[in-house]
């Protein structure tokens, strides 16, 4: 059964604008995990009668960037319109979005996957307001407003993902960009980045779209796979037995793992959207739009191509270094401090310095080691002056004391030695004190070479150039 079906996957993706304020009025945007509740509320975002909104300019600016970023065609007049349904968490008792007009359509978004890179269209971008928070007790819920009216950008994709992997590529995209464009933290257990997916499934082979469902609320990448890969399953199942799917609304239970129904099609709601009237036309300049588009940062994958192209580096250290901007940085700015290999220092922040940074719990962007003191350690490896081993040692010296390499070299004497009469005596001593090695070696065995090697470096502290060390004892060993 498992390739009968095809999954057609189109995403929601709703996005918190970490402006300064809201939306729509001047409270502040406040950390929902920490905040005290209702903190951030005024008249406005509590929905008295009689108060009016106000666009938040730098919302509109943030959007844009998205919109530019994700190569949108901007809709230099778009409306806001109200979008009416009762819930206790939505004072007004309708939310400010955007319908008919919105900010932005047609964009596009490339993912990277198994099978290569694939393009994913974006349908539309628009602006609206979040809503506030509930939380459920015993005998009641409580509301927490500080949430209401923060900016809150939706980005629809077309249904154009075709597995979970590529859902999940999709998303995780989107949320490097978001990240990139300093419009969100993409922190994802504090909810600015909510998924929605639209699942429905084909037989394979067919171009027809079969009814979807669209499961609401997926607040992490896990989520979103977890609960797409349980709808494609289920209707795949459906299909096969003959039956139809119904066009519902679903949440995701994150602890049975199963969607749940909410509501069906019958009792979908009417939002009876119209503009809303306490707001004009929301009209852009083409001007701020082009400079909008000339500030916007070097994007992931533009990063990535030229990561590997200009520096020579693997796909993967590529990726690992852009994944985050500031490591890309970083990255960069060790190599303008010193000349020194791209691809060594692309290892060692790969490798040593995200696992020394992890081990203190720190990221390798903010660690201590700053990247002119890492492209100095490089150096020191690189021109032989410390072997690979030692520059390990180092650089968890570093990590501890702030100190330059140089200067832990310098003052532990673990300059490495290349001197043959000093490596051949090393060598030598190593040989007569393993006798039954060194003959086994002879005898053919081959390997034990390994074992005299790291008894050679032992005996010299560590501090041998290997190299040379090697060719030694493969000179002694009379090879
Ligand atoms: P709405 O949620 O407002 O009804 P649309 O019908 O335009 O909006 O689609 C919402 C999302 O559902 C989009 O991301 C779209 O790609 C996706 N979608 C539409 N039809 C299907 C389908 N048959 N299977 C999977 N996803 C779909
Ligand atoms: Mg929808
Ligand atoms: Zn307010």
């Amino acid at each position: 059964m498992p390739n009968q079906y095809e999954p057609v996957i189109g995403l929601e993706v709703h996005a918190e604008m970490q402006t300064r304020s809201k939306m729509f009025c001047s409270c502040a945007v406040v950390d929902n995990t920490v905040a005290e509740p209702n903190i951030a509320v005024c008249p406005v975002c509590a929905g008295m009668p009689g108060t009016l909104p106000v666009v938040n300019q730098r919302a509109v600016e943030y959007a844009l960037r998205v919109a530019l970023a994700l190569g949108c065609e901007v809709n230099y007049t778009s409306i806001f319109a109200r979008k009416n349904y009762f819930y206790p968490d939505l004072p007004k008792g309708y939310q400010i979005s955007q319908y008919e007009t919105p900010l932005a359509v047609n964009g596009q978004l490339t993912i990277k996957t198994s099978q290569g890179e694939k393009i994913i269209r974006v349908r539309r971008v628009h602006l609206e307001e979040d809503t506030g928070k509930l939380t459920h007790i015993d005998n009641g819920s409580l509301v927490d407003l500080n949430r209401a009216g923060v900016p809150l950008l939706e980005i629809v994709s077309e249904p154009d993902m075709r597995s979970v992997e590529e859902a999940k590529a999709y998303a995780e995209a989107l949320r490097e960009i978001l990240r990139y464009l300093e419009v969100n933290s993409g922190d994802m257990e504090k909810g600015v980045i909510r998924f929605e997916s639209n699942v429905s499934v084909r037989a394979a082979g067919t171009e027809e779209f079969n009814t979807r469902v669209e499961i609401k609320n997926l607040n992490s990448f896990r989520a979103l796979e977890r609960a797409s890969a349980f709808e494609i399953e289920r209707q795949s199942k459906v299909l096969a037995a003959g039956g139809t799917i119904e066009q519902e609304t679903l949440g995701w239970n994150d602890v049975s793992e199963k969607t749940y129904s909410q509501r069906s099609k019958e009792d979908a709601h009417d939002y009876r959207y119209f503009p809303e009237p306490d707001l004009p036309l929301l009209v852009i300049e083409k001007d701020w739009v082009e400079q909008i588009r000339a500030s916007l940062p070097e994007l992931p994958r533009a990063k990535f191509q030229r990561f590997v192209k200009e520096y020579g580096l693997t796909e993967y250290a590529a990726g690992v270094l852009v994944a985050e901007r500031a490591v890309a940085d970083y990255f960069e700015a060790a190599l303008k401090a010193k000349k020194v290999s791209a691809k060594s220092v692309a290892n060692w922040i790969v490798g040593d310095l995200f696992a020394v940074a992890n081990q203190a719990g720190e990221t390798a962007a903010n660690s201590q080691v700053q990247p002119e003191a890492l492209a100095e350690l490089v150096e020191l490896v690189d021109g032989g002056v410390i072997n690979q081993t030692t520059g390990k040692d180092v650089l968890i010296e570093m990590y501890q004391t702030g100190k330059p390499a140089g200067e832990i070299v310098e003052a532990k004497g673990l300059k490495q030695v290349s001197d043959v009469d000093f490596i051949s005596k090393i060598v030598g001593e190593t040989l007569a004190e393993n006798p039954k090695e060194a003959a086994s070696y002879k005898a053919g065995k081959t390997a034990v070479v390994n074992f005299l090697f790291g008894q050679a470096m032992k005996k010299a502290a560590g501090k041998a150039n290997p190299t040379v060390v090697k060719a030694e004892l493969e000179r002694q060993l009379g090879l």
